[in-house]
């Protein structure tokens, strides 16, 4: 791994300009879940797809290996976190789950409830897959993924 922020000439060690340089590094680095060195020179590892999930229809062992390898890949390949978040965005549908109980009365009725369908897109095609899964093949967390679904 090389620092690129050292190839800077020595007199300018402290500028201004490689202080920008550096944070774009570590910024881009992040976003593309490529290894880099954090503020503190800790490294942080690069990112990798996550477990496989435990659900009925083991929709993650169902993709191949290669297949998740290109999804994971075409996330990473998008250069800004707005990309990628209108990416994922695209790829979760939302609807409203009404459900009908005739004889309970108006008040006793259960508010409506929201369900989230997620999908993969690959080369051969858009799949439908487990919360689990779809956090796992793009390497994000929980939280990026709840807020998109807002
Ligand atoms: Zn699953």
């Amino acid at each position: 791994m090389t620092f690129p922020w050292k190839l800077f000439p020595k007199k300018r060690k402290k500028g201004q300009k490689q202080v920008i340089y550096k944070n774009e590094v570590i910024k881009s680095a992040r976003v593309r879940g490529k290894e880099y060195l954090n503020y503190k020179g800790i490294k942080v590892n690069q990112r990798t797809i996550g477990e496989p999930c435990r659900c009925r229809s083991c929709c993650f062992d169902k993709i191949p290996e290669g297949e998740r390898q290109e999804i994971f890949d075409r996330f990473y390949a998008l250069e800004t976190k707005n990309e990628q978040d209108a990416y994922m965005q695209a790829l979760i549908e939302c609807s409203e789950i009404s459900r009908k109980r005739p004889r309970v009365d108006q008040n006793n009725a259960k508010p409506k409830s929201k369900s989230y369908k997620y999908y993969v897109s690959s080369s051969s095609g858009k799949r439908r897959v487990c919360k689990t899964t779809f956090i796992s093949i793009n390497e994000v967390t929980v939280d990026r993924v709840r807020r998109l679904s807002k």
